[in-house]
């Protein structure tokens, strides 16, 4: 799920889809995040409240950001800049606040507390999922697409772990075309 077209080689986003917080709405919608009538019920609520929408939106897109960044210092193996990681830090710390531990058949889960007047409340399974990723063992199949301008993120879960691009009919395809084309240049 992406809130953005691409990026270009030094990582600036292209093509923004996320310029509003009801982009921000309609993105948590597709990304399973919360279903078309809460989202309806919190659109109604950031139409009164402008201020905490914009505030919102703006925490929606450095996180956005700190996590690209974060991610990129995985595949590239650097150190990732303090200031995203504190960027995560604060974001998962508001997240764990509105958690509680439920009993589910046999044991306990991670719930969120129901809380239909919050705003970010779009936000919180975020930082938590980014935070699960960068703890499991499937981070080394973490890969950044190699297309141009392209920058999206993927798992890397072919079996031989060799995956270049986000999506085989997408950038795949593109790059595929560009060689062929270039091959034929050159006969
Ligand atoms: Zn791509």
């Amino acid at each position: 799920m992406n809130t953005v077209g691409g990026r270009d080689r030094a990582g600036a986003v292209l093509r923004d889809k996320t310029g509003s917080y009801e982009d921000l709405l309609a993105w948590s919608v597709l990304a399973g995040i919360i279903d078309r009538r809460r989202a309806g019920g919190l659109a109604r609520l950031a139409a009164r409240d402008s201020a905490e929408a914009a505030k919102v939106l703006e925490r929606a897109i450095r996180l956005r950001e700190a996590l690209y960044r974060i991610f990129k210092c995985v595949v590239e193996a650097w150190r990732p800049p303090e200031a995203d990681a504190d960027v995560l830090h604060s974001e998962l710390a508001i997240a764990r606040s509105h958690q509680r531990l439920a009993a589910h058949g046999d044991r306990f889960g991670w719930i969120f507390l129901e809380r239909p007047d919050a705003l970010d409340r779009i936000l919180w399974p975020v930082p938590l999922s980014a935070a699960e990723l960068l703890t499991s063992g499937d981070l080394p199949r973490l890969g950044q697409c190699r297309g141009g301008d392209c920058g999206w993120m993927f798992l890397d879960t072919s079996r031989n772990h060799r995956r270049q691009w986000c999506d085989m009919q997408d950038c795949g395809n593109r790059a595929k075309v560009k060689k062929f084309r270039e091959k034929q240049r050159a006969i």
